[in-house]
């Protein structure tokens, strides 16, 4: 069974889009196999995000995550992966399809809401990296 890492970012905490999102994964059929609400370091985010480091807009990306709780999940299901990307919708939410939560919920790339993971093998990595041993159901 596949599984993936999904963060709701800090403006979908602080905007109280945490239930909205999970209803959506749940509703789907995915299972819920961890959750917290956790203020992660500068390390942590730029850790999660390191083949980002040569991008113009990695500082900026490293400050938007740390400067609020985000919300860790990780799902379990068959092909959770790419469903979950396809719920989520595009990167830039002016592109992102109505109905999907980037298209439903914001307008900036750089306050889009929600990560997920791009593959199976990250989504480990990343599951991994925000979670510890015990943590997970
Ligand atoms: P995520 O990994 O957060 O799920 P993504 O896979 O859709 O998003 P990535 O290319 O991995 O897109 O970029 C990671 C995050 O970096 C984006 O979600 C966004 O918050 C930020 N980002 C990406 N491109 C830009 C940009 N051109 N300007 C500002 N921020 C950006
Ligand atoms: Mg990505």
């Amino acid at each position: 069974v596949d599984r993936t890492y999904i963060m709701v970012k800090p403006d979908g905490v602080q905007r109280g889009l945490v239930g909205e999102i999970i209803s959506r994964f749940e509703k789907k059929g995915f299972k819920l196999i961890g959750l917290k609400l956790f203020q992660c370091s500068k390390e942590l985010a730029e850790e999660h995000y390191k083949d980002l480091n040569q991008r113009s807009f990695f500082p900026k990306l490293s400050e938007y995550i740390t400067s609020g709780p985000v919300v860790s999940m990780a799902w379990e299901g068959v092909g959770v992966v790419p469903s979950a990307r396809k719920l989520i919708g595009a990167t830039n939410p002016l592109q992102a399809e109505p109905g999907t939560i980037r298209g439903d919920f914001a307008v900036e790339t750089g306050r889009n809401v929600i990560h997920g993971s791009d593959s199976p093998e990250n989504g480990e990595r990343e599951i991994a990296l925000w979670f510890k041993e015990g943590e997970l159901c």
